[in-house]
Formats: C-alpha cells, structure tokens, sequence
C-alpha cells in the first residue's frame, strides 16, 4: 500500500468518516456514486469495488459488464454538506474503473483524458486548464413545460443590495474551499439569476474532477437555499446561455510553452500551432465540447458565444481569444477557447481539445490570420472571404462532422466514440419529431 492511501485510512480514522463515497463518470459527464464502509476501503486499493458496468450509461456491453471501480487516493476529501459538528462524516474518492484482469476500462472518461494526457506528456507537455464556469439559479425545482423564474433580475457584475447570488456565491464558494477547490473570480453573469465562478488553473485531469465536484457542490448548496442550479447550455431564448470558457496552457517543467519574449501576444510557435489545432479541428471535436440539442442554440450570434472558426485577442465575438489583462505576462500566457459549454463531459472535452491542439504541433499547422472585426457583424460572405468557417449549427451537424473525425475516434477510443455517438443520433431522433411551441404559434394561425 502506498503512502496516499495510508493517509486516507489514517484520515478516515481521525475524522470518523463512516461512509466513503466512489465517484466516477459516465460517457456523458453524469457523477455516479457508491458508498462503502470504510472497512471495505483497503481492498477497494488493491483490486477496487466491483459494480455492473451494463447498468452505467456507455459503460459496457451487457456481456462485458462487470467492472471495478479503483479508488484516486490523492483526491480524497470530505464532504462539507454531509459534515455534522460532532457526528461521523462522509468522505469522497474519485476512481478509475477497470476491468476484471486490472487493464483500464475503454469507456471511462478519466482514463480518455489521462490517455491523451499521456500522450502530450510523451512530447514533454502538461495540459494546463482554468475554467469559467455559468450557471443559473431559478426560484423553484424546474416543472414540465412552465418557463423557470430567476433568482433576481440583475446582469453582468452587478452588484444588488441583498442579492440571493451574492449570498449563494459566498456559501458555495466557501465549500468550495473547503473541498481543496480554489475560486479566482466570481460574478453576477448577464442573464438574470445567472452567475459565473471561475475555479484557479491545475492540470486538465485535477481541474476535470474539480468541474464534477463544482457542480455537485453548487447543486447542494442551491436546494440547501431552497433553489435551483442549472448548467444547461440555455435555459431561455432571450437571455445568454451557459459557457464553460477554458484557459488552456501547456508547460514543460515549470516554463510556460506558450510563452514567447517578444513575440506577437507573447505566443510562441507552439501555441500558435495549438490554436490553429483547436480552430481546424473545432467543429468535428463540437460534438464533445457541446453534446446537447440545447448546446447550439447558444452557440448563436450576439449572445457572447462564438458562432465561426476563429480567434483574435480582443474580440469577443472569436472562438479562442488570447486575453490581454496581463499582457505578455509569461507564466501566465495562455489561450481561451470559447465553444465550450457547462453541461459537457469535462474529461472527454478536455481531451478533444488538448487532442486538436497537439496535432496543430504535431503537424505544424499554420495559424490562419487573426479576426479583427466582431465576427457577428460580417455577412456571410465576408466570413468566406475571410476563411471563416461555421460551427455546426445543430447537434445534426455535429454528429455528421464528428462521424468522419478519425482525431475525435482516435481520442476517444472505438468504445466511446460508438457509444457517443448512437446516444447522441438517438437524442437528435428524438428531438427531431417533436413538434414545437414555434411551429404552432407560427404556423396554425396562416396555414
Ligand atoms: N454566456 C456567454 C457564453 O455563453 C459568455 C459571456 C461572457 O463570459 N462574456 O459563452
Ligand atoms: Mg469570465
Ligand atoms: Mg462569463
Ligand atoms: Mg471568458
């Protein structure tokens, strides 16, 4: 037994923890857990807890199914919202899940980002990510076909005497904390109840737990308020919906790789090369970074999400921005992709995009010119000229695009790739036959 897995059995002593819960993901970026007794935690080390795989979305097939789930021991924490002040407390665990013979298992998320963790570390880079993350806060439970209420009515940054989000942010960010989360930012977002907590830079894999974390920490804290938290792509038609904009760097040892002295933006050749991946493979990779129906009615002009391939560093409208707060500021370079939503997969969308990104270095790719206009201004001829290729429009598109990637195969794995893919054609089927709101209101009163 190894030194991290001695401190958890000390930990669960000391802090009579009495239940521990096993974290893991789904294909589609659902949190699973099983508790286990604590006595059950030193066998879960060695082989880890077996579960039916089959009954876990994407997992297995059902000849295939059983699965073990192995304890991370350097992501144990307690779980503040289950801590009393005197009584036993409640410990969580991410783990990775394997097959009976110990190999990793092919369709668990974690395992497809340390893959291509892996593989960008065989180049001498580690994948850096920060993510911004927006969600909403509603009144009530969310109820079938009623549109939900907002906490407030505030916008972006403001600052409301007695505001809910303001007092919601504090409790959640404090759990935060105390769960080893750090938080840089937070702010009221511009639609109304929508906030934004920005959590400090980590590894991708680090930062990926701390996204499934996040989310279940914010949903606690909202029904402990006797609220609701939302991460979908976009709750109402007139408001902005919910990105998950992500700081990207890579480092070799400790030097920014990113970071060039004296170069245009600081950029070096390297990340200019990591852009021109993540823009060229952008809408074959779209599929992961915006899996939902609902994503692509955010990705839509004048919301503040990119709509076209492209990037610019003082341009909102762009798809990866190059921020200039700290302008050329090395240790600090680093690019913001756009496209990404709040209800991803954060370990599968990281891996598409750190994917696209080192065959851009890989490859050499050329950076194409920088957008300097507000790209939702040109028409769409301009966008031609100036080689602005669209995002896929509609999860139809994405799908399609995503069917002939053999980089988002590749990154993925066979299993993943398939599994993904038929749920998301499922999805698409589903939404397709169903006759709208829109359709109705437009078409019974002419036609
Ligand atoms: N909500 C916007 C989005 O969907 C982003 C707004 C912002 O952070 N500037 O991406
Ligand atoms: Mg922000
Ligand atoms: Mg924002
Ligand atoms: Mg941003």
């Amino acid at each position: 037994m190894g030194k991290q897995e001695d401190f958890v059995l000390r930990a669960l002593e000391e802090r009579d923890v009495r239940f521990v819960r096993l974290w893991f993901t789904d294909v589609l970026g659902f949190l699973k857990s099983v508790a286990v007794a604590p006595a059950e935690l030193e066998a879960a080390f060695a082989e880890g807890i077996g579960f039916d795989g089959s009954a876990i979305e994407g997992f297995a097939r059902v000849y295939e199914s059983d699965m073990l789930a192995k304890p991370d021991p350097s992501t144990f924490q307690i779980l503040p919202w289950r801590e009393t002040v005197s009584g036993p407390a409640t410990a969580r665990m991410f783990c990775d899940i394997v097959m009976p013979d110990g190999s990793p298992s092919y369709a668990d998320p974690r395992f497809v980002l340390k893959r291509t963790l892996s593989k960008a570390a065989e180049k001498g880079f580690t994948f850096y990510t920060h993510p911004e993350i927006e969600f909403y806060l509603f009144k009530d439970v969310p109820q079938k076909g009623k549109s939900p209420l907002p906490v407030d009515r505030s916008g972006y940054f403001d600052h409301t005497a007695q505001s809910m989000g303001s007092d919601f942010r504090r409790e959640a960010i404090t759990m935060l904390e105390q769960m080893g989360i750090s938080v840089e930012f937070s702010h009221h977002e511009g639609g109304p109840g929508q906030q934004e907590i920005d959590l400090r830079y980590a590894d991708a894999l680090s930062t990926a737990d701390n996204i499934m974390t996040f989310r279940t920490v914010i949903r606690e804290v909202a029904l402990s308020q006797g609220i609701w938290a939302s991460f979908m792509p976009k709750p109402y038609t007139e408001h902005p919906g919910s990105g998950m904009h992500t700081h990207v760097s890579l480092f070799e040892g400790d030097a920014n790789a990113f970071y060039e002295p004296g170069a245009e933006y600081g950029l070096s050749k390297t990340a200019r090369q990591f852009i021109a991946g993540v823009l060229l493979h952008a809408p074959e990779i779209s599929v992961v970074t915006n899996q939902w129906v609902n994503s692509y009615k955010r990705l839509i002009t004048g919301s503040e999400a990119p709509t076209h391939v492209s990037w610019g560093h003082n341009n909102r409208s762009a798809m990866v921005r190059v921020p200039m707060y700290k302008p050329l500021k090395g240790q600090s370079t680093r690019v913001e992709v756009r496209t990404i939503d709040a209800a991803c997969n954060p370990y599968l969308a990281f891996a598409a995009v750190l994917a696209a990104g080192m065959k851009g270095i890989e490859d050499g790719y050329d950076l194409p010119r920088e957008a300097e206009d507000d790209v939702w201004s040109l028409t769409d001829r301009e966008r031609r000229a100036l080689g602005l290729d669209a995002l896929p429009t509609s999860l139809a598109e994405a799908i399609s695009l995503a069917e002939s990637s053999e980089l988002l195969a590749d990154t993925l794995g066979e299993h993943v790739f398939d599994f993904f893919l038929r749920n998301k054609r499922a999805e698409w089927q589903e939404y397709r036959g169903v006759v709208s709101p829109f359709e109705r209101d437009r078409m019974l009163p002419i036609l």
